[in-house]
C-alpha cells in the first residue's frame, strides 16, 4: 500500500454503502524498518466509504464527504479512535473455560487443565457453545481475525468455522494433529487417519466464504514421526492455495530440552519441523521465546513468522520473547501479537500490548507504543500472509473495524487531557489496559458488536 491513499480517491458508487466518521489511525508501513513516523495515516477526522463489505475510500472528512455527499448511513464516532481491528496471531479458542487457572509450568499446565478440558470437544453441543463464547468475547475486545488451534476431534474444528460463517469473520483454524504423549481420548487413532481427517477438513473450510485453514501439529512431543511427515506433506501439498502451518516454538526450557530427548541428532528446535518441511513461508510459529541466532536466520530465510504471546509467557513462567532480535532489521521475522488464551489471561490484544513493554522493559528495551499499535494490527496481517486483505484502512481492504473508547472511564478521559500527542495518547491506552476500550467492531461493514447497544452481538445479515 502507497501513501497515495491520502489523495487517490476513487468514486465507487452502488449497492450498499456507509460511512464511519471519526479520528483514525491505520499504518501502511513496518516502523521497525522505517521512520515510525512515516509509517502512519491520522485523520483527526476522517471518513471511511464502505461498500459491499470493502473499504473504497478514506481520508479527512471535509474531502471524503464531498465526494459521497448522497451518503446519509453515517455513523459518526465522537472521543473514539477507529483502528482496523485487531490481530490475534495465535489463540486455543477450546481452552477458553480454562483461562486463568492456577498452575505451574507450560508442561504440568497441559497435563493438568488442557488436555482434560479439549477430551470434552468431541460432544458438538460442547464446542458450539464455547466457540459461540469465545467469538462474543474477542468481538468485545475488536480482535476481528485469529489465528485457532481447535483440537484433535472434527467437531471442534465445524463449531467453530460453523460461528465463524455466521460473524463472516476472517478466521484461521484447524484440526490439532496429536498422535503420543497426551491422554487416550485426546489422541488421534494413527497418523494416517489423523491426516486425512485434517486433510477433510481442509477441503471443507478453506476459502468457504472467508475462513482459511491451517495445518497443526500441536508441538513436536506431541506428535510421532510418522504424523509429523505426513503432516508436513500435507501443509506442502496445499501451501500454495494459501493453507497455514500452524503450531509451537521455543516456548519454555522443559519443552526444548523434551524435543531434544525425541530428536537427539538435530542441530536445534527449529530445525526438527524444518526436517519435515514445516518451516516456510505460510509457517506461524507461536512464542519463540527461547531462540538459537540460527533459528532467527532460518525464520528470515524461509520467510516464516512468530506469534508473540506475552501475557501467556508472563503466566506459565516461559522464556521472555526478544523483539528487538526478532525484528532486527538486517534478518527480520514478521511478528504479530497474540493472546494464546488460556495460557494467556485475557482476550484483549491492547492489554496484549500492555504485557509487550513491560516483557521487553525486563531486558532494558522500551517498545514505542506505534510498533505496538502496527504488529497489533497490519504487523498482525503481515504475519498471516493477509496484509493485502485486512489491517489497513485503505481502499481494498476488508472494512473490519475497532472503535477505541476515549472516554472508556472517567479516569482515562480525565488522564488522556494531559496527553499531548498522538503517541503519548497511545501510550496511555495501552499502559493502562482497561478491559472495555473497545466501544464496537465491525466485521466487513456490519457492526456485529456494540458495547450500548441491546443486544450487544448480532451476526449480520446474510
Ligand atoms: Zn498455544
Amino acid at each position: 500500500m502507497e501513501r497515495k491513499i491520502n489523495n487517490d480517491h476513487v468514486k465507487i458508487i452502488g449497492g450498499a454503502t456507509k460511512g464511519i466518521r471519526g479520528e483514525i489511525l491505520t499504518f501502511y508501513d513496518n516502523p521497525f524498518h522505517t521512520n515510525p513516523e512515516k509509517c502512519y495515516l491520522h485523520y483527526s477526522d476522517g471518513l471511511i466509504i464502505i461498500q459491499d463489505g470493502i473499504i473504497i475510500d478514506v481520508g479527512e472528512y471535509n474531502k471524503i464527504h464531498q465526494l459521497y455527499s448522497e451518503i446519509s448511513d453515517i455513523e459518526h464516532y465522537t472521543d473514539s479512535l477507529i483502528m482496523p481491528g485487531f490481530i490475534d496471531c495465535h489463540i486455543h479458542y477450546v481452552q477458553s473455560p480454562i483461562i486463568g487457572s492456577y498452575g505451574d509450568t507450560l508442561l504440568e499446565w497441559l497435563e493438568q487443565y488442557t488436555f482434560p478440558m479439549e477430551t470434552r470437544y468431541s460432544d458438538k453441543n460442547f464446542a458450539d457453545k464455547v466457540a459461540k463464547i469465545f467469538f462474543r468475547q474477542i468481538l468485545e475486545q475488536g480482535t476481528t481475525t485469529a489465528n485457532v488451534f481447535a483440537t484433535t476431534f472434527e467437531t471442534s474444528v465445524d463449531a467453530f468455522f460453523e460461528e465463524s460463517e455466521k460473524y463472516n469473520t476472517r478466521m484461521i483454524c484447524g484440526k490439532v494433529l496429536q498422535d503420543q504423549n497426551l491422554p487416550d481420548p485426546l489422541k488421534d487413532i494413527s497418523a494416517e487417519e489423523s491426516v486425512t481427517l485434517s486433510e477433510k477438513l481442509l477441503k471443507r473450510w478453506h476459502k468457504k466464504g472467508r475462513q482459511l485453514y491451517a495445518v497443526i501439529p500441536r508441538f513436536v512431543p506431541t506428535s510421532s514421526k510418522e504424523q509429523l511427515q505426513m503432516a508436513g506433506q500435507l501443509y506442502q501439498k496445499y501451501k500454495n492455495e494459501g493453507v497455514y502451518l500452524h503450531t509451537h516454538l521455543n516456548e519454555s526450557e522443559e519443552e526444548i530440552a523434551w524435543v531434544k530427548r525425541l530428536f537427539p541428532n538435530s542441530i536445534n528446535y527449529t530445525s526438527v519441523y524444518d526436517s519435515f518441511g514445516m518451516i516456510d513461508n505460510n509457517s506461524i510459529l507461536a512464542h519463540c521465546c527461547l531462540m538459537k541466532e540460527e533459528e532467527w536466520e532460518l525464520m528470515h530465510k524461509s520467510d516464516s513468522s512468530v506469534a508473540h504471546c506475552p501475557s501467556s509467557n508472563l503466566f506459565l513462567g516461559d522464556g521472555i520473547f526478544k523483539y528487538w532480535e526478532a525484528t532486527r532489521s538486517d534478518r527480520a521475522v514478521k511478528t504479530g501479537i497474540a493472546t494464546d488464551v488460556g495460557g494467556g489471561t485475557n482476550f484483549s490484544i491492547l492489554r496484549q500490548l500492555n504485557e509487550v513493554y513491560k516483557t521487553a522493559m525486563l531486558n532494558k528495551k522500551n517498545i514505542d507504543a506505534l510498533k505496538c499499535f502496527y504488529m497489533a494490527t497490519r504487523g498482525g496481517a503481515e504475519a498471516l500472509n493477509l496484509e493485502d486483505k485486512i489491517g489497513s484502512i485503505a481502499p481494498g481492504y476488508e472494512a473490519d473495524l475497532a472503535v477505541i473508547d476515549l472516554k472508556a472511564s472517567d479516569f482515562i478521559e480525565w488522564r488522556l487531557t494531559f496527553t499531548s500527542s498522538l503517541f503519548e495518547k497511545l501510550f496511555v491506552i495501552i499502559s493502562l489496559g482497561l478491559d472495555n476500550m473497545n466501544k464496537a467492531t465491525y466485521i466487513a461493514g456490519e457492526k456485529v458488536f456494540d458495547r450500548f447497544r441491546t443486544p450487544k452481538f448480532i451476526y449480520p445479515k446474510t
